[in-house]
């Protein structure tokens, strides 16, 4: 079959049109891969063999872990029920066995493996997933939408996570990518009275504005745009920093009101100089980390959200390419695009960059 490969540590992948099947062990599935979209960690993967070493990465592997398609075969002991139905994936692969797992908690397994990074991923015709790890789409929601439900839980768990009530309250939003437009979406669902959403990218901004939010650039300070009653208690009543740049975790920190809570969502590099004193203890500042999604209550209530409306996930899908187009859809999503979709059906391109890149990476 065709698919996306890492083959080594240095820069680019390959588009092979020869990758083995993986055979099916007991409670997998094998499924038809309908939409995989592209996500920031597939640039870092494919700009460096290396970036996804510390989460155990290892090579060749096929990259691609937000993804939607049909169950096409099940290994031994897989739910019969499965077999042809539209499924989306957890990336975060739970063994069902260890202490988290049997205790409810299987989002923080101790030993889970990670689509596209420790098994084969999704940019591929088919896949072999855990038949546990399969959500169900719910019949309102199109295929190549669901493909975006995982990034969506993302935010649907950190403001689970925070445990905030938002019904009017105030909350400040770094980045409008994927995750804080839709972050945004469901704080406006459940009430809150201001969403300020900071970002730089003009047409991310345009996007978020096609959704009915408002946004601002960076060089504003967003505590100066908030409504007289964010001003008047010091600040808002919570952030979300889902651009992972520092910058932004420092304004978030900055931007809040006393005892307030700024979640880290977006994968913040390296050390934050933080005065432990000033901006957390004396502020009472509640700073918490979201990884991952709870199973399966952020994809349930992601998935209502979708389903009732209040969170419009199709319209953030900008770019459909085929498998060929990943180094277009990297491309794409450093200026102008949304969400990029790579969907194996379409026509591989007849002068693939692709391949360009990566003869011109071994060479
Ligand atoms: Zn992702
Ligand atoms: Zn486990």
């Amino acid at each position: 079959m065709r698919a996306v490969v890492k083959l080594d540590r240095g820069r680019g992948c390959l588009l092979v049109h020869d990758r083995q099947e993986t055979p099916l062990d007991a409670g997998q599935v094998r499924v038809h891969v309908a939409a995989a979209s592209v996500c920031g960690t597939d640039s870092a993967f494919y700009e460096s063999g290396d970036a996804g070493a510390d989460l155990g990465m290892t090579l060749p592997r096929v990259l691609g872990h937000e993804v939607s398609g049909t169950v096409i075969e099940l290994g031994p002991h897989s739910p019969e029920s499965l077999l042809g139905a539209r499924v989306a994936v957890e990336t975060h692969l739970h063994c069902g066995e260890c202490s988290f797992c049997r205790s409810g908690s299987a989002h923080n397994c101790s030993r889970m493996g990670i689509l596209g990074v420790t098994v084969d991923g999704a940019f591929a015709e088919r896949l072999v997933v855990p038949a546990r790890s399969c959500f169900r789409i719910p019949d309102e929601i199109e295929l190549e939408t669901a493909a975006l439900l995982e990034s969506a839980g993302s935010a649907m768990h950190a403001v689970l996570r925070s445990g905030v009530n938002l019904a009017g309250g105030s909350v400040l939003i770094s980045g409008a990518g994927p995750v804080g437009l839709v972050a945004a979406q469901i704080a406006r669902a459940l009430g809150a009275r201001a969403v300020v959403l900071v970002e730089p990218n003009p047409h991310r901004r345009a996007l978020a504005q096609r959704l009915g939010l408002s946004s601002l650039g960076v060089e504003q300070a967003p505590l100066d745009v908030a409504d007289e009653r964010t001003r008047s208690w010091g600040g808002f009543d919570v952030a979300f920093e889902c651009s992972g740049a520092m910058p932004a975790l420092e304004v978030a920190l900055a931007s809040v009101r006393r005892e307030a809570t700024v979640m880290s969502v977006g994968l913040v590099k390296g050390a934050l100089p933080l005065q432990v004193a000033e901006t957390l203890i004396t502020r009472g500042l509640t700073l918490r980390g979201s990884w991952g999604r709870s199973l399966w209550e952020t994809w349930e209530r992601m998935s209502a959200l979708v389903v009732a409306g209040q969170v419009d996930l199709a319209s953030l899908i900008t770019h459909r390419l085929p498998l060929s187009g990943l180094p277009e859809a990297l491309d794409l999503m450093r200026g102008q695009a949304g969400k990029v979709v790579l969907d194996p059906a379409l026509p591989d391109g007849p002068e693939s960059r692709f391949t360009q890149r990566e003869v011109l990476h071994q060479g």
